[in-house]
């Protein structure tokens, strides 16, 4: 293992990974893609503000009002300067990616597109990022174009190119597929796109906990991702947006916030990034969410992605010495942090349950991403997800655990 990360202190500071399951080892908590576990700075800049600051954010006058609005707009800075963004405008907080997806769906698909219009979506997708615009297709008749895999879960860059036409509106993909783990090149994506004269969304929850992100240099137009990935609250997530983009869309929802002035004849709406935030806001989570991007900045992505690489290589390799063990995806060159599996023909549901009797938490099912599961020719995977806090012998753990459920079998 790299020794640029100090596991030990590390793993100090996330209490949950002391908790030892059905009397097994402590925690071996492999299920970080689904959601990360939360440091104590997180936690406890929160329980702070409940205690001592919290007040509604915006309209007050008064001292805490005033404090706690101070915060949220501070965490705001922290996304921006996290992403790389120019402006505090172009950093809206939502309920996380889900949300920033359906909101780009919506309000893009409202303002530029009409029936026939396309957007590229791919086979590997989380269904956050289909159905959302299945539900545009629906409202407005367009179409989604599936950029096809390869039978290694890359995406076709052959095809990719060839589904641009003059009914393509936007391009939304995932930086980092939350099944095959596979790294997609982005940069080679937003510049295709552009080529043709189409904004980009990126889904960034698979890549944000693990490499560092800049927008400008990325160069995408929007860029979703969830606090509870990279280590913060549950119930907030970010879209980024492009001002020039961001200030051509629509209002995603009406309420309090959005608004300049309201009246029955005519509302007219608040500048941005507050034209999307409609309804008190999760101020707390805001802080929450600043505190867990202050803590993997104050590690450093450099760390991070050395450990997270080795780890990811290494579960590979010793994944690969279990009888009938059969890994998605691509090599651990092209994946991040994410090992799909299957053992010769235990059920993975089986395969997780038993597992989890043994203190082990891995996430068993189709992932969220039904079509991906279609194009594999399965119902479900196994999966295996890393976060900074695991180690290699969290690996061992799982590969241990592994025989000794097949040998049941
Ligand atoms: N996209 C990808 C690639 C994901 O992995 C997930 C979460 N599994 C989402 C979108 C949705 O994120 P959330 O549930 O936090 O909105």
């Amino acid at each position: 293992m790299t020794e640029t990360l100090n596991i030990a202190a590390i793993r100090a500071d996330f209490p949950i990974l002391q908790k030892v399951i059905y009397g097994k080892y402590p925690l071996v908590y492999l299920d970080n893609a689904a959601t990360t576990q939360k440091p104590r700075s997180v936690v406890e800049a929160m329980t702070e503000e409940y205690y001592n600051v919290n007040a509604n954010v915006h309209r007050g006058v008064h001292f805490l009002s005033q404090q706690a609005t101070d915060l949220h707009e501070a965490s705001r800075e922290t996304v921006r300067r996290f992403l790389g963004a120019r402006s505090t405008s172009e950093i809206v907080f939502t309920r996380g990616t889900t949300e920033s997806i359906n909101l780009v769906a919506s309000c893009f698909g409202e303002a530029f597109m009409k029936e026939g219009d396309e957007v590229i979506i791919s086979e590997m997708e989380h269904h956050s990022n289909i159905v959302s615009w299945q539900l545009a297709e629906q409202r407005l008749g367009i179409r989604l174009r599936v950029c096809p895999i390869t039978d290694d879960g890359l995406l076709c860059m052959d095809e990719f190119e060839k589904l641009f036409n003059d009914r393509t509106k936007i391009v939304s993909l995932t930086y980092v597929s939350n099944v095959l783990g596979t790294v997609n090149p982005v940069r080679d994506i937003v510049r295709i796109s552009h080529e043709h004269g189409v904004p980009v969304l990126i889904d960034g929850a698979q890549s944000t906990p693990h490499m560092k992100v800049d927008v400008q240099e990325l160069g995408c137009d929007f860029f979703a991702f969830s606090g509870h990935k990279i280590y913060g609250p549950t119930g907030i997530g970010v879209l980024y947006g492009k001002e020039e983009w961001l200030d051509r869309l629509p209002p995603y929802m009406g309420g309090g916030e959005m608004i300049k002035t309201v009246s029955f004849e005519r509302t007219t709406f608040n500048d941005l990034p507050y034209k999307f935030e409609a309804g008190t806001p999760d101020y707390v989570a805001s802080t929450g969410l600043a505190r867990a991007l202050d803590y993997v900045t104050g590690i450093g992505f450099d760390a991070i992605e050395a450990h997270e690489r080795d780890l990811t290589a290494y579960a590979m390799r010793r994944l690969m010495e279990v009888e009938g063990m059969k890994i998605y995806g691509p090599g651990a060159e092209e994946r991040d942090a994410v090992v799909s599996f299957q053992v010769a023909n235990i059920h993975h549901l089986d395969m997780g349950t038993l597992l989890d009797r043994l203190g082990i938490a891995v996430r068993t099912g189709h992932h969220c991403a039904e079509p991906l599961m279609r194009r594999l020719g399965i119902e479900g995977t196994c999966r295996a997800s890393f976060a900074l806090y695991n180690t290699r012998e969290d690996v061992d753990a799982l590969v241990e655990g592994i025989r000794r459920v097949s040998q049941m079998f």
